[in-house]
């Protein structure tokens, strides 16, 4: 970039030290991309509640003080707008925490068996009109160093989205195996599916396949992108296999811990 200092040929030290100069302004330059396209993101997303909410605010003005019907369905739909940027807000913060987890801090344990099975539970009873089936190889407690309100949120935006884009077929399956030193989670769900050109997008933050849609269901295209920071930040992956109409299949890897690690954390924590 235009910051970047030209490198002297006489002094190596003195050479050295300016090439280790410009690898820093290169990355300082490349966060600071990173935050104005943030930015430029955001205000984009920002524009569609705000021009809804101006809209209802001008009938309001106009009409309604005269009539009753504009007065109740423009009030309906300011504050239905108005729950939406709520909401775009707590996901955008999430976001920005999720970038800056420490995974170094002693106390992040949490038991994968009781987490999968606790969410999954809740959701059972959220959407009665569901079959839920959980097949669960972890035969007991299966660490892994993350936050446990960090993995239930995980958790909960991949079945969001399994019961969000399901169709006629209201099944979703949770899978829990355990691999050589990590454990892989999958949430597959029956329903329209992803393309291949979307599967690789979704992750971004934004995106949706279909914004309408979407919108319509109250997203706001960031779950899958908070859900990839967070996993990302402890060392871990996620990805999707999916085929347009059969459905989709989210699936995590976490590195695991042993009994005694765990243990010896979550001591560390108490004191
Ligand atoms: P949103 O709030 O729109 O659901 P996400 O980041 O969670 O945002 O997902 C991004 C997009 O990926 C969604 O808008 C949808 O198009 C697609 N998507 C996510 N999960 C699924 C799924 N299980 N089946 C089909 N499409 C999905």
């Amino acid at each position: 970039s235009s910051a970047r200092i030209t490198v002297p040929k006489t002094n190596d030290e003195l050479s050295n030290l300016v090439v280790e100069f410009n690898g820093m302004l290169d990355r300082m330059q490349h966060y600071i991309d990173q935050q104005s396209d943030f930015v430029q993101d955001v205000s984009h997303e920002l524009r569609t509640p705000v021009a809804i909410l101006e809209g209802h605010l001008q009938l309001l003005n106009r009409w309604g003080k005269d009539d009753p019907e504009v007065l109740d369905e423009s009030l309906r739909a300011s504050l239905q707008e108005i729950t939406r940027m709520k909401s775009l807000i707590q996901e955008m913060l999430d976001l920005t925490r999720a970038d800056q987890v420490d995974v170094q801090f002693p106390n992040a344990v949490s038991d994968v068996h009781q987490t999968v099975n606790q969410v999954t539970n809740d959701f059972i009873m959220i959407h009665p009109d569901f079959t839920f089936t959980i097949d669960d190889e972890l035969t007991g407690p299966t660490y892994v160093r993350m936050y446990r309100n960090h993995l239930e949120q995980v958790l909960i935006i991949l079945l969001d989205n399994a019961v969000k884009y399901s169709t006629t077929r209201k099944e979703i399956h949770v899978t829990a195996s355990l691999e050589m030193n990590s454990v892989a989670l999958a949430v597959q769900d029956f329903g329209e599916g992803i393309s291949p050109q979307d599967r690789k997008r979704v992750f971004n933050r934004f995106y949706r396949v279909d914004k309408a849609r979407s919108r319509e269901k109250g997203g706001n295209g960031l779950g899958l992108a908070i859900a990839q920071q967070l996993v990302e930040s402890y060392k871990g992956t996620i990805q999707v296999d999916s085929a347009v109409g059969s459905g989709s299949v989210f699936r995590i890897d976490l590195p695991t811990i042993s009994q005694a690690q765990a243990t010896q954390l979550r001591q560390m924590s108490e004191v």
